[in-house]
C-alpha cells in the first residue's frame, strides 16, 4: 500500500463520504462516515479489506454539514459509479406493496406495485418488497403467526367448510364466522403495524437543513426522492434539478423515513 501517514493526517475528522481511488479512473470503494479519519484508518486496520488496500493509490474525500448529506451523498455517488468493492445491490426496477382495502366485508389485503401505484404518497402500505412473491410470503408468514385466515386474506381459495387452516387451527375461524371479521381485521392490521410505509408528510418540496461550523448545506426532497444540495460553501445551487412529479426511491425512503418522521432534522418547506 503506498498511502502514507501525511495523506491520512490529511483527512478530516468531519462528517462526509471517501473515496478510494486505484490506478483507473472509476472509484474502488465509496463509503460514509461521521469521522472520516477514523473511518478510513479502521478500514486500513481490516485484514479481509487488504487487497482493496493494495489496490488503493490515493484517498479522497468530500466534506458535508451533517449525516444526512453524507448518506445521500454516498447512495447517490455508489449507484453512478458502481466501485468495484462496494456490494452489489440488485437494481429493483418495480418495488411492490400491500396495500389493505377496506371493504364492505372488512380489510382485504392485496399486492401492488410501483408501476401502478405511487408509493410514497398512497396510504395504507405495508412493506416494500422486491417482487409480488416476497409480498405474498410475507403476508403468508404472518397470517402464520398471528392465526389470520389464509382464505379471508385471499391467499387460498374459499369453500363453505372453512380454509385448511381451520383444520390444523392456524386459522380461528374468520372464514366460518367462528371469529368476529373486526377482530381479526385488527389483528391483520396490528401484524402488519411495523411495516407501514410513510406517506410523504408534505405537499410538495421541502429544504432538509444541516449545518456545521458556519456553512449550510440543503437538501431538496420530495416524495422520498433526493433531489439535490445547495451548499453555502460551494455555492452550487444551479445544481438542484428542475422539480416534476417524483419516483418514489427506496435508498433515500430508507435514509430520510426516521429523521424526518422523528423531528430529527431541519426542514424547510419550499414555496411551490
Ligand atoms: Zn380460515
Amino acid at each position: 500500500m503506498v498511502i502514507g501517514d501525511a495523506s491520512i493526517a490529511a483527512l478530516p475528522r468531519t462528517s462526509g463520504v471517501y473515496i478510494f481511488q486505484g490506478e483507473g479512473t472509476l472509484p474502488l470503494y465509496i463509503g460514509k462516515s461521521v469521522d472520516i479519519r477514523s473511518r478510513v484508518m479502521s478500514h486500513l486496520r481490516t485484514p479481509d479489506e487488504a487487497r482493496m488496500m493494495a489496490q488503493t493509490r490515493r484517498i479522497d474525500f468530500i466534506e458535508t454539514a451533517g449525516e444526512i448529506g453524507a448518506l445521500l451523498l454516498e447512495s447517490r455517488m455508489i449507484k453512478e459509479q458502481s466501485p468495484l468493492f462496494n456490494q452489489r445491490l440488485r437494481r429493483i426496477k418495480t418495488l411492490c406493496s400491500v396495500r389493505v382495502l377496506q371493504t364492505a366485508a372488512g380489510a382485504v389485503p392485496e399486492i401492488v406495485d410501483s408501476k401502478s401505484v405511487n408509493l410514497g404518497s398512497t396510504p395504507a402500505l405495508y412493506g416494500l418488497f422486491s417482487s409480488a412473491h416476497s409480498a405474498n410470503a410475507k403476508l403468508k408468514e404472518l397470517a402464520q403467526q398471528h392465526l389470520l385466515c389464509l382464505s379471508v386474506l385471499g391467499l387460498e381459495k374459499t369453500s363453505k367448510r372453512g380454509c385448511f387452516g381451520l383444520q390444523i387451527k392456524t386459522c380461528l375461524g374468520a372464514c366460518v364466522g367462528k371469529e368476529d371479521r373486526h377482530t381479526h381485521d385488527a389483528r391483520l392490521l396490528s401484524a402488519l403495524v411495523d411495516l407501514q410505509v410513510e406517506v410523504w408528510p408534505f405537499s410538495g418540496s421541502v429544504d432538509l437543513v444541516e449545518e456545521r461550523d458556519g456553512w449550510i448545506q440543503r437538501h431538496r426532497v420530495n416524495n422520498w426522492c433526493y433531489l439535490g444540495t445547495q451548499c453555502s460553501k460551494t455555492g452550487e445551487k444551479s445544481k438542484l434539478p428542475e422539480l416534476k412529479p417524483h419516483e418514489f426511491d427506496l435508498d433515500s425512503y430508507k435514509i430520510l423515513v426516521k429523521p424526518l418522521m422523528l423531528g430529527h432534522v431541519k426542514v424547510e418547506v419550499v414555496d411551490p
